[in-house]
């Protein structure tokens, strides 16, 4: 798609401008540091945009770092997705992928280095006491009986940590801060705990993992990072980044920078509460395509350049929001409109039979795939006697409004003749099964000369040279703006965020690859499934053809 080019500027950028203008810093490195303890979603799309875009823009650097301190809940499967999602989203880190595991033996030592000058310590309270002396937003906390065990004691039992003389939960390595800080984040924040965990990286080579504030700062700065981008919620933790770095031996002095994390309407962009999705299977998997993660938006038919354009029209600032689902589509409905050849499925068919076309009778017609461009070309669509039609386009009696095929009325078939309807057959239960019409074969590719008018065009499949598919409508995933905000989210649920219609489409969609986008006439932006075959064609709706969220929020 057309990509706007302009990029606005934003306050990280107007940063970086008065660092390279003031010779802070020569060049620019940034990095993206992912968790892999799930897949990656459309907020970690914000900020990877923000990170490589910044690296492209000011022909600096971006890593791709593993923010692995926390074995249990990460998973190689999710380092594998992560590095899928970064470059399908069209970037490249510099250099090989870092894991913060790499930096365990430097992180101990820095450790080490804390406990000798004496602002580290080996607590043994246990998880309540540490709770109650931590105080509160409003009460100073209290020192720890252990706060002043001395220096080689302390080197001791860190060391005994290490050989896993101790259990989980026995004790911990805290940082001595002050425990009256107004920031609860530098009242002894531990900064080692004892788990006897496997770490898909280390193996069991390490049975003490380092807390994220302390691998954080440290990583940014053993990888020369300028400017570490995070989102607001480690606002407060700066004091404790800043400190960690002035405290040990480090020449590199990385700035962490803020910025406002991207909510999304209808839907929830937490790992937690996505992973509870998947594993309570109320989605197909991670990449479910209603669900909110690049994985899912891949699936449902979104191309990275729209995801791009999203992360670029929202923009980057300090300020919480809630973006409308509308600006997300509309950015998918703005590249597909240009760029996805048309052609003609029916979604809820019913037959019509055109009694005056000759019975053994069959033509190829010429159809564009692309009204406002021609370098797309055309393609031949198969029209016969019998046809089916959307069963919403036809209706017996209708007003004016109604601009469909309508009893003893006139409208144009897309790409072909007009058709005139003159009467039903309905089954049993009065539902219509067959609409019964004549044609006029003066009306290809032309009005009629006597200047009659069809009442609209609708779109139409061959009957005989049609071919089933399974189409899948997608609506929101849940009832509510915020579901985040809900006391059971799960409650919230959208029972029918997914509708499965057997419809018709075109025979030359048979050959569509898996990864191209189609516009169906009419009824929306469409992509084949992931299951889909050449013996069952599965189709994914990606977006409808207008905004059905902003005004009446229907699908
Ligand atoms: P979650 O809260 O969903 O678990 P996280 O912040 O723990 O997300 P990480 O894997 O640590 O997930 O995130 C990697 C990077 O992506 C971090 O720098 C984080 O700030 C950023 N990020 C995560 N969620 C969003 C979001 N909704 N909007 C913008 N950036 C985000
Ligand atoms: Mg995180």
């Amino acid at each position: 798609m057309a990509e706007t080019d302009n990029r606005p500027t934003n306050f990280i950028r107007q940063i970086i401008d008065k660092d390279l203008a003031n010779g802070v810093h020569a060049r620019i490195h940034t990095r993206f540091p992912p968790e892999p303890n799930g897949y990656l979603h459309i907020g970690h799309a914000k900020s990877i945009c923000l990170n490589f875009g910044l690296a492209q823009d000011y022909q600096g650097q971006c890593n791709l770092r593993f923010d692995d301190t926390n074995p249990e809940k990460e998973d190689i499967d999710y380092v594998n997705s992560i590095k899928h999602d970064v470059e399908w989203l069209g970037f490249h880190w510099d250099g090989d992928i870092c894991y913060s595991s790499n930096y365990f033996p430097q992180l101990h030592q820095f450790a080490v280095e804390l406990i000798s000058k004496g602002l580290a310590y080996v607590d043994f309270s246990n998880h309540e006491t540490v709770r109650e002396l931590r105080g509160t937003l409003k009460q100073p906390g209290q020192n720890s009986p252990y706060r002043d065990t001395s220096v080689e004691e302390n080197l001791l039992h860190f060391e005994k940590m290490k050989n896993g003389e101790y259990a989980e939960g026995q004790c911990s390595l805290r940082a001595k801060i002050d425990m009256a800080s107004p920031f609860m984040c530098m009242r002894d924040p531990v900064l080692y705990r004892v788990k006897f965990a496997h770490h898909h990286q280390t193996g069991d080579q390490w049975c003490i993992y380092p807390m994220y504030d302390f691998t954080h700062c440290i990583s940014d700065a053993l990888e020369g990072i300028t400017h570490s981008l995070c989102t607001l919620e480690f606002q407060d933790n700066r004091r404790l980044y800043d400190w960690v770095l002035e405290n040990i031996s480090i020449d590199c002095v990385p700035r962490q920078y803020e910025f406002s994390r991207l909510n999304l309407e209808y839907t929830v962009l937490s790992k937690r509460k996505l992973i509870q999705l998947v594993s309570d299977k109320h989605v197909e998997g991670w990449d479910d395509p209603r669900m909110p993660t690049v994985a899912g938006l891949r699936r449902r038919g979104y191309t990275s350049a729209s995801i791009r354009e999203f992360c670029k029209r929202i923009g980057v600032t300090k300020m919480d929001n809630m973006v409308e689902m509308g600006m997300l589509e509309a950015c998918i409905r703005d590249d597909l409109n240009e760029n996805a050849p048309r052609a003609m499925a029916v979604l809820d068919p019913v037959k019509v039979v055109i009694e005056n076309y000759p019975q053994d009778k069959h033509e190829m017609l010429n159809a564009p795939n692309h009204p406002n461009d021609e370098s797309q070309g055309t393609r031949q669509v198969p029209f016969g006697r019998e046809l089916f039609i959307e069963r919403e386009d036809f209706r017996e009696e209708a007003n004016k409004k109604f601009k469909r095929l309508v009893l003893d009325k006139e409208v144009r078939l897309r790409n072909a003749y007009f058709i005139k309807a003159n009467r039903v057959d309905k089954d049993e239960n009065g539902e219509i099964t067959t609409i019964y019409c004549t044609y006029d074969p003066d009306t290809l590719g032309k009005d009629p000369a006597d200047g009659r008018k069809a009442k609209g065009v609708i779109h139409w499949v061959s009957a005989e040279q049609g071919v089933p598919a399974e189409i899948r409508l997608y609506d929101r995933l849940f009832n509510v703006p915020n579901p985040a905000a809900e006391d059971d989210f799960v409650a919230a649920i959208n029972s029918d965020s997914l509708q499965i219609k057997q419809g018709i489409v075109e025979p030359a969609l048979v050959s569509l690859a898996q990864d191209k986008a189609v516009q169906f006439e009419r009824t929306g932006y469409f992509c084949k499934d992931k299951h889909s075959s050449d013996t069952k064609l599965v189709f994914n709706r990606t977006v409808g053809l207008r905004d059905t969220w902003s005004n009446s929020n229907q699908n």
